[in-house]
């Protein structure tokens, strides 16, 4: 009877064990399985490369390096590049987070290293676009760009901001919604006094009548257009705040002035057209799509004595630079 009761015992004993230790596997697994953290810099990222047209793992801080390097100037000021570096590393984390199952355009990975995303090149590749003594040169200093800002992000209303960059604003950049679709309230026109060094600040396109006549009534269908009614029946009627045409009115139809940057193959949207002889002269200020951080005025502002914190607050409106561990 002793001995029944001493094995019953033990039974129960065993049995309140059974589900801890059930649980600690599961626990051990979980531990396993667990995502390393954001702030760790061994996070490994999965990139889609549109070149070779597969998807290649890479650490987040390395990958921000390739990002730096193709996308901005080495040779710019220090607080620029790590301006870009913050904002390289916000692109991402926002990308990740948005098209956690694949982007639309490449569902193999939420980023691609092409300018549809943000461009990436790796070690090899950079070596092979510079002068020998580049890498040497600048990869330490692509290197503090990222690492004296680890971690940094840039947030808006505690959310990981989608910040869109571009080369040359020609002087103020543009509010969303006179591009893209829908206003966002970081992305606000604002002043970008120091671009004067931008190579492509100002820019030109000549064209003769004829053929800029052909190119219109090809893409838009037979215009009443001659040489003689131009000044009359091309008119750019609706300018944006930061200098750019939205649209243009030519003959009877009203076309936007993205349509017309692509048709032309212009720098920017902010453009006029000047007729003299037999051409005509499209002359451009700026380079890109104009919002967010100017690249170029970015570099401005730093060799006129701001650190990358006043550059970032400058370019996006109302944001805040806070640590992804946060
Ligand atoms: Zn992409």
């Amino acid at each position: 009877m002793k001995k029944i009761l001493v094995f019953a015992l033990l039974i129960f004993v065993i049995m309140l064990f059974i589900p801890t230790l059930s649980l600690n596997i599961i626990e051990k697994n979980n531990v396993k399985k667990s995502e390393p953290k954001l702030n760790e810099e061994t996070y490994p990222i999965t990139v889609y490369d549109v070149n070779k047209k597969e998807n290649f793992s890479i650490e987040m801080e390395e990958y921000l390096k390739g990002v730096i390097a193709a996308e901005m100037p080495a040779e710019f000021e220090i607080e620029a590049l790590k301006a870009q570096a913050v904002t390289a590393r916000t692109y991402l984390l926002h990308h990740l987070k948005k098209y956690e199952s694949g982007h639309p355009d490449h569902p193999q990975a939420a980023i691609c290293t092409g300018i549809h995303c943000q461009v990436w090149h790796s070690q090899e590749t950079l070596k092979s676009i510079h002068p020998n003594d580049w890498f040497e040169k600048y990869w330490d200093k692509i290197e503090e760009s990222v690492n004296s800002t680890k971690g940094e992000v840039l947030v808006y209303d505690d959310k990981i901001i989608e910040p869109l960059f571009h080369s040359t604003s020609g002087g103020k950049t543009e509010n969303s919604e006179d591009v893209f679709q829908s206003a966002v309230p970081y992305l606000r026109s604002v002043d970008s006094p120091y671009e004067l060094e931008a190579p492509k600040l100002h820019g030109s396109v000549n064209i003769s009548i004829d053929d800029f006549i052909t190119k219109l009534n090809n893409a838009y269908g037979k215009l009443n257009l001659t040489a003689n009614n131009l000044k009359d029946k091309i008119i750019l009627n609706d300018i944006s705040e930061g200098g750019k045409v939205k649209t243009v009115k030519i003959d009877s139809i009203v076309v936007s002035g993205r349509d017309i940057r692509t048709l032309f193959n212009l720098n920017s949207t902010n453009f006029k057209f000047v007729q003299s002889g037999n051409e005509i002269e499209i002359l451009t200020t700026g380079y890109g799509h104009g919002i967010g951080m100017s690249q170029w005025g970015a570099n401005g502002m730093a060799e006129n004595g701001s650190n990358y914190i006043e550059i970032l607050k400058h370019y996006y409106t109302g944001i805040e630079i806070k640590d992804i561990s946060e």
